[in-house]
């Protein structure tokens, strides 16, 4: 089976063709993409043109499958086949993530037309957290504010997802992860064993942290947008909502300001003054700037309070992961996540952890009650996986 992944940003567009044997044994054929895309028609015309000259997919034939990494959707989320109900979902939503859903509204509509007969799939990124409590999604808002749909509903839902599978394979828990493999098929369905609880640290260009028990999010960091939770690379994270009436008073910023500085302006650029990459406010934090050391005590100081909020709600927790790119590759700030918590049972391995880059493993000391693991992310891998799920269940 070929699946393609389309990734599409607000000005980019990227994609990648898997080949699988089985639903879950993927091997990548192709990978590409274009950046500043003003028209994601032709940007699709072209990834399509390249996969035939390559030889990979001569005609819609060979392709049984496209899957979209959509982020939110008015009344809908999922893995569900990307039809006109998808679309309109989309649509519904645009104005949460406006630099999203117009491009993948746009290039369902595309791919529809160039690939008719090809099973279209796209997996909400809110999918995951379909089954936290509501208490954990409200916000204390108006009725009118809720029905509108102002609530929490969680992002990195992919790469989360791949965690919850992942860590029961890796402790042993096959009951886990094959709940966790069919959850958007059928549900959450029973399992035997006692159990597991896991959190998950998603810390990348956007970082999020998702409690997961039995393989099911009970909660998430995030918000009604990626707007909220950790300090993300350019955007302001948790912010009480009196800060916005605030700043258009006294500093006279008209609405729209207020906005492009929160999402271009905030997050760990803003707070450190240096840039929004974690690995340049490392460096200059290491030569002795204060405000990017600040910046990486704020991003470690909200990280564990969600950290923190998860092991409660889970009345502990089994193992804590870390993943995607500062997560994978960022010795320094795991040990900063972990210091100090052998009361909870999380003790780091020094040696382990430094050791660690980009590669799966476990880090924790011998005497750790939690198990500590770096887990590296694939997200269109995850997104493939799901698609051929899908289409596997028939729903296409
Ligand atoms: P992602 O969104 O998962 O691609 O992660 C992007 C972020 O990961 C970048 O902003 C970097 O700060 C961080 N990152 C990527 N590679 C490294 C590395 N080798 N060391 C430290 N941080 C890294």
């Amino acid at each position: 089976m070929n699946i393609l992944v389309a990734n599409l940003g607000s000005t980019s567009f990227k994609f990648r063709l898997f080949r699988f044997d089985g639903a879950d044994g993927a091997t990548m054929l192709a990978k590409g993409g274009y950046e500043r895309v003003t028209d994601y028609g032709k940007a699709i015309d072209d990834c399509l043109s390249e996969l035939k000259n390559g030889g990979h997919v001569k005609s819609a034939a060979d392709l049984h499958g496209v899957g979209f990494k959509t982020v939110l959707g008015k009344n809908l989320t999922g893995c569900v086949p990307a039809d006109e109900k998808v679309i309109a979902a989309l649509d519904g939503f645009k104005e949460i993530a406006p630099a999203h859903n117009p491009p993948y509204a746009a290039g369902i509509k595309r791919f529809r037309e160039k690939l008719p007969g090809v099973p279209l799939v796209a997996l909400f990124e809110t999918a995951f957290y379909q089954w936290i409590p509501e208490a954990g999604t409200r916000y204390a808002v108006p009725e009118a504010w809720s029905q509108a749909g102002v609530r929490r509903f969680g992002f990195h839902g992919a790469s989360h997802k791949f965690i919850a599978e992942r860590s029961a394979e890796l402790l042993g828990r096959t009951d886990v992860a094959n709940r966790v493999r069919g959850l958007y098929q059928t549900g959450p369905v029973a399992v035997k064993g006692p159990t597991l609880r896991v959190i998950s640290c998603h810390l990348g260009g956007s970082s999020s942290v998702t409690g997961i028990r039995d393989g099911v999010a009970i909660g998430t960091s995030m918000g009604l947008s990626p707007q909220s939770g950790l300090p993300q690379n350019n955007r302001a994270g948790d912010l009480d909502s009196a800060a916005v009436p605030f700043v258009m008073k006294t500093l006279g910023l008209p609405l729209a300001e207020v906005e492009r500085q929160m999402t271009k302006e905030g997050g760990l650029l803003g707070l450190s003054g240096v840039s929004n990459d974690h690995r340049d406010i490392s460096a200059a934090a290491a030569q002795g700037n204060a405000r990017a050391q600040l910046a990486l005590d704020v991003f470690a100081h909200s990280a564990r309070h969600w950290i923190g909020a998860f092991y409660l709600e889970l009345n502990g927790c089994d193992a804590l992961v870390f993943t995607a790119g500062i997560g994978e590759n960022n010795a320094a700030t795991r040990a900063a996540f972990c210091a100090g918590l052998d009361q909870l049972g999380i003790v780091l391995d020094p040696a382990k952890n430094a050791a660690l880059r980009a590669t799966e493993g476990e880090i924790s000391a011998a005497n750790s009650r939690v198990k500590i693991f770096v887990i590296p992310a694939n997200e269109e891998l995850v997104v493939a996986r799901e698609t051929v799920r899908c289409i596997q269940a028939g729903k296409n």
